[in-house]
């Protein structure tokens, strides 16, 4: 076991703080002690830390999170001290790794599950129930860290559980596979452009479905076999149809909610996901 190095850090550490909610004035420099790990933590210096959308409607106040809230949970960083019943630590320390966005308790029956993401009874989300990415330190645990490898840089490494993961887990959870038709709603966001990538590295044929003409040849490139700008409800089908999804899309990606979800639930084939 290694013990926490707590020395080799500083007493305060700087951040972004939200300072009450509006437009982007509202995020603050500041300062706050340094995070000190208990036994079964991990301190994590912050190489990296994705600005979500998420972030944007927390700050325009429409989240429920306090005056002085540091946000962020898209977090990259390198593991600088553990604590002393962290068993993996002697691999862990010097680590760079990449933070799943909450903390589970990893002992209630979802994490047990290993769906640790829908686990309620631990420490919780970056930004919200703990103090988020926008700052030099964060605390963790070894069940909400992955290491990267040298190739991933940090930028990269911090969005692969918010942005990447998402659409992944959706995909994978709708057996997305290859041939498949997958139509992809809110496709220019963060989450929609890395299912667009996704979906076209399965090698299955994705409509991308925006409402951002200023999108349409970026997704082309990343691999949309079309794009379609809304409103454009009566050529949804059309667009599977001519793609050879006759009997609609095998898979629909609802990224927007009450905008496009009557369009997305007309879109999908018998059957589909
Ligand atoms: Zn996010
Ligand atoms: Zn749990």
């Amino acid at each position: 076991m290694i013990a926490p190095r707590h020395d080799d850090q500083p007493d305060r550490m700087r951040c972004i703080a939200l300072n009450s909610t509006g437009g982007p004035e509202v995020l603050v420099p500041d300062s706050r002690p340094t995070p000190r790990p208990g036994p079964g933590d991990l301190l994590i210096r912050v190489r990296a830390c994705g600005v979500c959308g998420h972030d944007a409607l927390a700050r325009r106040g429409e989240l429920r999170v306090g005056r002085g809230t540091i946000l962020g949970h898209e977090i990259a960083g390198e593991v600088v001290a553990v604590g002393t019943d962290v068993t993996a630590g002697r691999e862990l320390l010097g680590r760079r790794v990449a933070l799943v966005q909450r903390i589970p308790c990893g002992h209630c029956p979802e994490c047990m599950a290993g769906l640790t993401t829908l686990c309620r009874q631990g420490p919780g989300f970056y930004g919200e129930d703990v103090p988020g990415g926008y700052a030099e330190y964060v605390l963790a645990t070894p069940r909400n860290v992955v290491a990267v490898p040298d190739s991933i840089p940090d930028a990269a490494a911090a969005i692969l559980s918010c942005a990447v993961g998402t659409g992944l887990r959706a995909l994978q959870r709708a057996e997305t596979h290859p041939g498949n038709i997958v139509l992809v709603t809110g496709a220019g966001g963060g989450v929609g452009v890395h299912i667009v990538e996704l979906v076209h590295h399965l090698g299955a044929t994705v409509v991308a479905l925006t409402s951002n003409a200023a999108k349409e040849q970026t997704l082309l490139e990343l691999g949309a076999a079309a794009v379609l700008v809304s409103p454009v409800p009566r050529t949804v089908r059309e667009c599977l149809h001519d793609l050879g999804g006759k009997r609609g899309a095998d898979v629909v990606v609802e990224l927007t909610g009450s905008p496009t979800f009557p369009l997305a639930l007309r879109a999908l084939a018998p059957g589909a996901s």
